[in-house]
């Protein structure tokens, strides 16, 4: 017999670190938007692994590439060529028009490879004195949980008894531009930031401010790098959420759905000499551009386009932020997003959002709670209409009901 979902809960608890506080679900299978409990119970996946799994779950073709690849071979490192990753390269930089790649694995692991192709560019190509580089960041960020990442969060928890963290990182507020010209030095090498702050509660910044971000950028020689492991690859209804704001990256930073959620895949591409400035034996990854991650990534980026899901996640997002506008309830502070990247701040009167996505979860719904008050959606970009306005109904029950 199975164990039990309590035995399996309790188990978790007895030997895992106690990092993640997951809503009380154990799923065990996936297919498209779809996941299914352990007890049979079918829910529509508003999380979609934080949008890595925008292709849906299990998608047939990605699922087919990596057994295939799988089947072939999987690991060469990188000391070896592989007859994957040429292809990779080609693909994705076809898709995204960049010039030069970065395979890397976690999305983490893409941010913290940019922090140092930007200062090694800002030293060699730029000529900031050694040791002296900076980079501007933006306060309520998320670029991941590694060291040299944390370091520079302003929020407490990600931050707390993790120090001592390393230098060169200035923070200004998100969506202020005159910040930024007065925080750029002589010797500022990049502003990393994120399209649409998504952990913050997907905050989109004032129009504008990322054309007024790409002038300043350009005329302080300063390089612009996008983190769009959450918003690219169509979760904002383009495949890029930079081509709302009418601007190139320097360096743009992709994870998450670039695998459709298989393996961990993440990239950085950049436009320039940003990456020309690594030489042999300068930064590497055991597995980062192994074959079955390259096999795997050239089918997600090749159903992404091919099905259409771009294009749908702009349909099926204004469909779905409306759809939520309309719903009168008092709980709701504010509803906001783009494409398929939602969320419903809750006045916090009404009681935290976690009561909320709990309550969800009884309709028939998985969505997550952020900071609080927030609800964040993001269903697979493969949802369809008909799928919309059920979760609405969904959405609409519980969001009337008071949870404080
Ligand atoms: C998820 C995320 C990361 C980190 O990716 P991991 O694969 O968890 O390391 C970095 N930046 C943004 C914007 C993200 O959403």
């Amino acid at each position: 017999m199975s164990p039990s979902v309590v035995d399996l809960l309790a188990t978790e608890a007895r030997f895992g670190a106690h990092n993640y506080q997951p809503i009380g679900v154990v799923l065990t299978r996936g297919e498209g938007v779809w996941v299914w409990d352990t007890e049979g119970n079918r829910y529509l996946d508003c999380l979609s692994a934080y949008s890595a799994v925008s292709q849906g779950h299990c998608h047939p073709k990605i699922l087919a590439a990596m057994v295939e690849q799988a089947h072939r071979l999987t690991l060469t490192s990188r000391a070896f060529h592989n007859d994957q990753l040429a292809l990779f390269y080609e693909e994705i930089a076809a898709l995204t028009g960049s010039h030069k790649v970065l395979p890397m694995n976690s999305g983490a692991e893409a941010v913290e490879s940019a922090i140092k192709s930007v200062r090694k560019w800002g030293y060699e190509v730029k000529g900031v004195p050694d040791g002296q580089a900076e980079i501007i960041v933006c306060a309520d960020n998320f670029h991941g949980r590694t060291l040299g990442v944390v370091g520079f969060s302003t929020d407490a928890e990600t931050r707390g008894h993790f120090g001592p963290f390393a230098p060169g990182f200035r923070i200004i507020p998100f969506g202020d531009a005159a910040a930024l010209e007065q925080a750029i030095t002589p010797n500022t090498v990049a502003f990393l930031v994120e399209p649409i702050q998504g952990e913050a509660g997907v905050i989109i910044p004032p129009a504008g401010y990322f054309a007024s971000v790409r002038e300043l950028c350009t005329a302080n020689n300063v390089m612009l790098v996008l983190d769009e492991i959450q918003t690219g690859l169509g979760r904002t209804g383009k495949l890029l959420a930079e081509q709302h704001e009418g601007i190139e990256a320097d360096v743009t930073l992709l994870g998450k759905a670039l695998s459709g959620g298989f393996y961990p895949v993440s990239a950085v591409l950049s436009n320039n000499d940003v990456l020309g400035t690594l030489r042999p034996g300068q930064h590497g990854s055991t597995f980062g551009g192994n074959p079955l991650a390259c096999a795997v990534a050239r089918a997600a980026m090749r159903v992404l386009v091919e099905e259409g899901m771009i294009e749908n996640a702009a349909t099926q997002g204004a469909r779905f932020l409306q759809g939520l506008k309309d719903i009168r309830a008092n709980t709701i502070r504010e509803v906001r997003g783009r494409g398929l990247m939602l969320a419903v701040e809750l006045h916090p009167e009404a009681g935290r959002a976690r009561r909320y996505c709990e309550a969800l979860q009884g309709k028939g719904i998985l969505a997550k709670d952020t900071h609080e008050h927030t609800i964040r959606i993001a269903p697979p970009l493969v949802i369809t209409s008909d799928q919309v306005d059920w979760a609405l109904e969904q959405f609409a029950t519980i969001l009337t009901q008071d949870f404080s």
